[in-house]
């Protein structure tokens, strides 16, 4: 077998225990410290963070049912003002992984490890040896739980376009006069009767 089982990752369970006898259940209760932020870029579960995993592991004639319920908290910024802003992340998942097979299959689930946070839940995941990496269901269980569009608060009034301070600590008549050197320019070019632009001082 070409897989390799990386124990030092911490998304890897063995499942040793579990006997390979269909009806046979296990749970577990896991604390996965994360080695690299988990999410996109500016939403994740960041790095040296932990996931808190509630896995139940049952015994079924292709493999091994997981499901899974994912607990952490995320980081990342309020898309008006900017400020950071946690969230909690809350989400279940459920992924059967097959007992490895010869041929074809392999190369599927070979190229599925590769694919990493692909979200087609199509693919097929399979056992390697006693372990299941859990890495894709949790970090698709994550993605899938970000914020679409993360507010530190509902009535968040965000920024001035043009200062960038906070709507929440400008007076309500706060307003920028627009200084913009092509307008000044044709202001003079307009009271100058009909020389051109070239002409104007500088
Ligand atoms: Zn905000
Ligand atoms: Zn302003």
């Amino acid at each position: 077998m070409s897989m390799k089982i990386n124990t030092n990752s911490p998304f890897f369970y063995n499942a040793h225990d579990l006997p390979r006898r269909a009806g046979e259940m296990r749970e577990a209760a896991l604390e996965i410290k994360l080695i690299e932020n988990l999410g996109i870029p500016l939403l994740s579960v960041p790095a040296g963070s932990s996931v808190s995993l509630g896995l139940r592991l049952e015994s079924v004639d292709e493999g091994i049912l997981a499901t899974g319920q994912v607990h952490a908290t995320g980081i990342g910024e309020c898309t008006r003002c900017l400020d950071p802003i946690t969230f909690p992340i809350n989400q279940m998942f459920q992924e059967l992984y097959e007992y490895e097979v010869k041929g074809d299959r392999k190369q599927k689930s070979k190229r599925e490890q590769e694919a990493g946070d692909e979200l087609d839940i199509d693919d097929a995941f399979f056992l390697v040896g006693d372990y299941l990496n859990l890495e894709t269901p949790i970090r698709d269980a994550i993605v899938l739980a970000l914020p679409i569009n993360p507010l530190c608060d509902e009535e968040c009034e965000g920024l001035c376009v043009t200062c960038g301070e906070k709507w929440e600590l400008l007076p309500d008549d706060h307003a920028h006069e627009v200084i913009d050197a092509r307008w000044t320019g044709l202001a003079n070019w307009e009271g100058s009767n009909g020389e051109s632009p070239g002409a104007t001082e500088k």
